[in-house]
């Protein structure tokens, strides 16, 4: 469960380099009332974040009203991967909307066949159908329609389970939270569907069998017979952790659900356009699914997601049984393709490479001296450092919220830590990041582990 920030003004320490600039204490206490108003009007749930009020967001910066300013290594929810603020997209976003289309259902427009057949083009075969949603958790609602209805059609009424993984997360809404397997997100849920169920994620360090094998026993464990599996669902990488499953086990799951006649869906939400240093996450399994799942990162600023698919599989549903209000609004097509195109253009799933080799290595380095850093997983600009008891994987999410707590006071804007045991602190800037910016960002990390880790000690 989230922790919320305490609204009483810290006194943080002044922070000035080329990046940073942190000038007032935290939160600052000109932007009470902004956070008392939200308090006031918004729901509980939507509390839990570093009371950071963002006035500005340029490239992997973002900037308060009150002098301070961030490197950002969220990219918003890993959305921002062309970076904050693009010229290029705030330009094409304002000529659709001088050109006075702003909506159009699903009623046809130029704008949306440029994007789809965009996204064709640099999609590998078969995932050469695309159909445009509005969120993430809209994507994998549509994944499992996809694939209870080519399991029903290919072997009847009980082909119909869909297999995720543990600890994965696809969204909030009723089907994508049953395809999670964070249970305490499904308490609220007292009639789960049955269809559902979740093999352990090989990631080496939670689940130290990475063998294809503890994927065929968990289904007889939950005794489900392969031919009734309609889909196996997964993040590229997962969320919460950043960790990413062996290749060779991705090629056993994508022969096996070929010999099942089972779908396999790549949940590239977070994954996709670049941000693990490929254009696309599965490129680093060597296998392509049968369904891939956009949303985050595909615009780096509006709301536009996307389903890509197996021709035949996306044609399954008759016409008009696909819809949704927002499909393809044509504001967010420009922003999409503007930023399709700087991703492209600048290379960008290179520079999370390089850079993200950079950050990767520093990483490690911190970990190799840091007892209470179990796991640093993740590829290119996304990883996941995991808080631990020392010696053991105990999660120790206290740690790893003090951490970002004290980054954030240094000027290095994270996300609350996420995953097993709220204990892993996630690192994603937008894919424009400079190596310089990640040494100054590492420096104060650096800091935020050795105070947090020092006053932990002091506590004790
Ligand atoms: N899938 C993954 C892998 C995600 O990370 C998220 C959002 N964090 C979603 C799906 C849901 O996306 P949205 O919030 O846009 O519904």
């Amino acid at each position: 469960m989230a922790k919320e920030y305490s609204l009483v003004p810290r006194a943080a320490p002044r922070v000035d380099t080329a990046f940073r600039k942190i000038v007032t204490d935290f939160p600052v206490p000109e932007s009470l009332a902004i956070l008392e108003r939200l308090h006031a009007w918004e729901p509980l749930a939507m509390r839990g974040q570093p009371p950071v009020v963002w006035s500005r967001a340029e490239g992997f910066q973002v900037f308060d009203a009150w002098g301070n300013q961030w490197i950002d290594w969220s990219s918003g929810v890993l959305i921002a991967n062309a970076g904050h603020g693009r010229r290029e997209i705030a330009e094409a976003i304002r000529a659709q909307a001088d050109a006075r289309l702003l909506a159009t259902y699903c009623f046809p427009s130029e704008i949306r066949a440029r994007l789809v057949e965009t996204l064709a083009a640099i999609l590998p075969e078969p995932l050469k159908k695309i159909f445009l949603l509005t969120t993430g958790s809209e994507t994998v609602e549509c994944a499992i329609k996809l694939c209870r209805t080519h399991g029903v059609r290919t072997g009847g009424r009980s082909k119909n389970v869909i297999v995720s993984f543990e600890q994965s997360f696809h969204g909030r809404t009723l089907g994508a939270q049953q395809a999670g397997g964070i249970p305490a997100l499904k308490e609220w849920i007292v009639n789960l569907d049955h269809g559902f169920a979740q093999a352990p994620f090989p990631d080496g360090y939670r689940t130290p069998d990475t063998s294809f094998a503890r994927f065929e026993r968990s289904l007889r464990e939950n005794s489900i017979e392969p031919q009734n599996v309609a889909g196996v669902i997964l993040e590229t990488y997962q969320g919460g952790s950043a960790a990413f499953a062996p290749p060779a086990y991705m090629r056993d799951l994508r022969a096996w659900c070929n010999g099942h006649k089972a779908l396999l869906v790549c949940d590239e939400v977070q994954a996709g356009f670049g941000r693990t240093g490929a254009l696309w996450g599965f490129e680093h399994y060597g296998v392509v699914p049968d369904l891939a799942l956009f949303g985050k990162g595909m615009t780096s600023s509006l709301p536009l997601a996307a389903v890509a698919g197996r021709p035949d599989v996306m044609d399954l549903q008759p016409a008009g049984s696909m819809t949704s209000t927002h499909t393809g609004n044509p504001v967010c097509c420009a922003a999409a393709l503007a930023s399709i195109g700087l991703v492209l253009r600048e290379n960008l799933a290179e520079n999370a490479r390089v850079v993200g080799g950079l950050l990767h290595q520093r990483l490690r380095d911190l970990a190799s001296r840091t007892p209470q850093i179990g796991q640093v997983a993740g590829k290119g600009l996304v990883a996941g450092v995991a808080c631990v008891q020392p010696g053991g994987q105990e999660p120790d999410g206290e740690l790893a919220w003090n951490v970002v707590r004290r980054a954030v006071e240094k000027g290095v804007l994270m996300f609350s830590p996420v995953g097993y045991g709220g204990a892993t602190i996630k690192i994603c800037p937008p894919l424009v990041i400079t190596e310089a910016a990640i040494l100054d960002s590492m420096a104060a990390l650096e800091e935020a582990f050795a105070e947090a880790v020092g006053a932990q000690a002091a506590a004790a």
